[in-house]
């Protein structure tokens, strides 16, 4: 922690132009990028990243010269910094590789080298093992690593919606390409409809967010577009963190102006003239691609002072996080968005109500908005013709990762079977055996074979005990240590959750030790049921959904794989092979 009396020191003059050219770009140097702000507040996180950017971290002397231009007294600059696992308060190398040991990595065998940052999921699953570079002084395209990755399986496969012209190989970083691919011909139409009618389709269509809480999107718009309290916001969460998540990144760097137009249809729906992207720190890909597609929407006159000429007034803006899963959470995503620590709020009231800086805000997430042109385009119809029933709608894209042949991300009527989409993942890795999987990320419970045949629905998953969630399936072979994955799991929660709730902090700290424990030969008889009491605790007793996340695998791990704690206990140690990365106490 630095002595907060250093906060009156200087920052370096690299440090300084850095964060005056953060603040100027934020408050409107350029015209489009000024925030409807009544605060200043929200411009610290920006400010942060662009002195790290430029020299690796952030000193005492660039936080207080932060913290002084936007007047955030020290001690909050120093709690909001403190908060995020990007931002580095002590001074590093300026080039840090940062390894991906999360489960789907974890499953293909990531190993942390000499001098390697070990991390939280970073959203590269299908290319596991993963890592990234940050380059201090580099130009954030540069940043991310791999460049390459695995193809998208489905490349070139007709009937696709969400993902048709990156399947066809559509330019991304050409707006007049995607124009061309009848891209904008939805947000016109919209225009003609109006928002009453706009919203009614949306309604009708019976989407349900595709984030992880699957609630009716078009139930959510109507709760804003009735408020009479002005201005209303729109916030896009693409902070995607669940561990074995990346759908939404593809979606980001692969067809940037249909999420563009969806967020414009919203805005026009709901009547907000201001949308936020909130995109998770380790996405600066996503970020750059984004930030160049908004600029040509600028340039065609979809967004600023009049769009298509309508006299509607739209601005969008990027706004990264830092590196905190919690800001995946709403409201945590909102205090972040303020330039706070992300931890979330109270609920009620409800963000529909009360959200980005206390206005009424719809927050939707990267997909669920990328499938609002599709709509306004095709109709409500044809929308509820595809999927299981009337209530599981739409097309739904599945982010496969683990020990199957061709992980990657696909997109399938909701409701596919899992061994359907298995098979079209190409089996299982290397021809071995199905173990278990999780249907719906790192918080879904785990499931075993004698699911194979489930449809992949909100519905009929939550039946079967478990929750689709972000869709992330995990596939695991005969070769995984369940107890292993689970320890995995909990080190994850316990390391994100915010700290606000005591059953939550204390709780998940609490299992990851037992978790540790009984992996590393320490285990007892009576684990199991101090598990059990841990989760009892801790169900239910928090503010947000976190705590109830991390109690999922844990239970499923005792419910339905008892004999392989057994063995554990029974062997003093683990009886599967050890993964390097635990060696060293990664
Ligand atoms: Fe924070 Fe956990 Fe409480 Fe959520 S449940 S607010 S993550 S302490």
């Amino acid at each position: 922690m630095p002595d907060l009396r250093l906060l009156n020191a200087e920052p370096s003059e690299a440090e300084r132009i850095a964060i005056d050219a953060a603040l100027g770009a934020a408050n409107g140097a350029n015209g489009r990028t000024a925030r409807d702000d009544r605060t200043k507040r929200h411009l610290l996180l920006p400010a942060l990243r662009a002195a790290q950017q430029r020299v690796g971290w952030v000193s005492e002397g660039a936080l207080g010269y932060a913290s002084r231009r936007l007047a955030v007294p020290p001690a909050e600059a120093y709690g909001v910094a403190s908060f995020y696992a990007l931002i580095a308060l002590e001074e590093r190398p300026p080039d840090v590789t940062h390894v991906c040991t999360d489960l789907s990595c974890m499953l293909k065998g990531a190993t942390v080298p000499e001098g390697a940052h070990p991390s939280p999921c970073l959203g590269l699953c299908e290319r596991a093992p993963a890592s990234y570079r940050t380059i201090a002084g580099a130009r954030p395209v540069e940043e991310q690593i791999p460049a390459v990755g695995p193809p998208l399986p489905q490349a070139g496969q007709p009937g696709l919606r969400l993902l048709r012209r990156i399947a066809a190989g559509v330019d991304p970083e050409s707006i007049d390409a995607y124009i061309q691919a009848g891209g904008f011909e939805s947000l016109r139409h919209a225009r003609e409809l109006g928002p009453g009618a706009v919203l009614r389709e949306v309604t009708e269509s019976r989407l349900l967010g595709r984030g992880g809480a699957a609630f009716p999107t078009g139930v959510k718009w109507a709760a804003v577009a009735q408020q009479p309290a002005l201005p209303h916001y729109i916030v896009c969460n693409a902070d995607e963190s669940e561990p074995g998540t990346f759908k939404d990144r593809l979606l980001m760097e692969n067809d940037p102006h249909q999420l563009i137009e969806g967020c414009a249809i919203c805005c026009f729906a709901v009547q907000a003239n201001t949308c936020y992207i909130y995109i998770r720190g380790e996405y600066t890909k996503s970020a750059a691609i984004l930030e160049r597609a908004l600029k040509e929407a600028y340039e065609n006159g979809l967004l600023g002072d009049s769009v298509l000429g309508s006299g509607f007034k739209l601005n969008m803006y990027i706004h990264r996080g830092a590196g905190a899963y919690i800001c995946g959470e709403e409201t945590g995503m909102l205090e972040s968005l303020e330039g706070k620590r992300g931890q979330p709020r109270v609920k009620p009231p409800f963000p529909a109500v009360v959200g980005a800086f206390g206005a009424p805000t719809v927050i939707n997430n990267v997909e669920t908005l990328c499938n609002v042109p599709h709509i306004i385009t095709r109709g409500a119809d044809w929308f509820k013709g595809i999927g299981t029933d009337e209530r599981n709608t739409g097309p739904k894209l599945y982010a496969i990762s683990g020990h199957v042949d061709r992980p990657g991300t696909y997109e399938h009527p909701i409701g596919i079977t899992f061994r359907e989409m298995l098979d079209k993942a190409g089996g299982m890795w290397k021809g071995r055996q199905l173990k278990a999987f999780i249907p719906g990320g790192a918080s879904a419970p785990i499931l075993k074979p004698d699911q194979i045949d489930l449809k992949m629905d909100f519905d009929s998953v939550a039946k079967a005990g478990s929750m689709l969630g972000s869709a992330a399936v995990i596939v695991m072979d005969e070769t995984t240590c369940m107890v292993r994955s689970v320890a995995r799991l909990s080190k994850f929660f316990n390391h994100e959750s915010c700290g606000q709730c005591t059953p939550c902090r204390e709780g998940t700290n609490w299992m990851e030790l037992v978790m540790d424990r009984l992996e590393h030969g320490q285990g007892t008889e009576r684990d199991s049921q101090l598990l059990l009491s841990i989760c009892k605790n801790i169900g239910g007793q928090s503010l947000c959904a976190l705590g109830d996340a991390a109690i999922g695998p844990v239970k499923s791990l005792v419910d339905r794989f008892p004999e392989e704690i057994e063995q554990h206990v029974r062997q003093r140690g683990c009886p599967f092979p050890q993964p390097r990365y635990f060696e060293n106490g990664a």
